[in-house]
């Protein structure tokens, strides 16, 4: 086992990347799923300059492409970073490569999910279903609803509360939810695509 270096990034200390058990396949699958071709990435750093959630994530996007071509799978599908991600596509749209790098966030929550990793960031999962089923129900994200069914999920009442009040004071929180229009167009994407008719 070897250390190859100390990965730093936004002036934190991050974990060092070790080589042990590489997953020569690993990059090749992520590829497939995200579209994304890793080989192109020449480690630049505009994404992670550019990520407003830096500061949060143990890797750096660049270094998670940097895991992802070392093949260390298990590092990467564990890592904190896939999970902070919001998928703003900051990332995608400013690499010179036109690496989607939010797609590539995206293949790695799926794989994770799919082979029971380890999820590095608590209760994640549980703001996900709230989030989704703002959309099913009303076609778009009512805050204020997520925030009270994921507080209620966790229950977790009073953390954050003052964030949310700060919102409702500014009127960044709307009280009743809306629903979008053509609300049957948004839950069809709920339905498996073999469902539908
Ligand atoms: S911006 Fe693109 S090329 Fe630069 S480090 Fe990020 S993924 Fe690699
Ligand atoms: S998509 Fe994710 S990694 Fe990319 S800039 Fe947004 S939060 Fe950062």
């Amino acid at each position: 086992m070897s250390a190859i270096g100390k990965v730093s990034g936004s002036g934190a200390s991050r974990p060092a990347i070790i080589i042990n058990e590489q997953d020569r396949h690993f990059a090749a699958e992520v590829e497939r799923l995200s579209g994304a071709n890793l080989s192109w990435c020449y480690q630049c750093r505009t994404c992670a300059n550019g990520c407003p959630f830096v500061r949060a994530m143990d890797y750096p996007p660049n270094s998670v492409i940097r895991l992802i071509q070392l093949g260390l799978r298990q590092r990467a599908l564990e890592c904190h970073t896939i999970w902070i991600c919001v998928a703003c596509h900051t990332c995608s749209s400013q690499c010179p490569m036109v690496i989607d790098i939010a797609a590539i966030m995206d293949a790695l929550r799926r794989l994770a999910l799919e082979e029971g990793a380890m999820i590095a960031e608590a209760n994640i999962l549980d703001f996900h279903r709230e989030v989704l089923h703002s959309i099913k129900n009303y076609g778009r994200a009512h805050k204020l609803g997520i925030m009270l069914r994921y507080k209620a999920r966790v229950r977790q009442w009073f953390a954050d509360l003052d964030v949310g009040l700060r919102m409702l004071a500014k009127r960044k929180l709307d009280l009743k939810a809306s629903r979008v229009n053509a609300l049957s167009e948004i839950t069809r994407l709920f339905i498996p695509h073999w469902k539908r008719k």
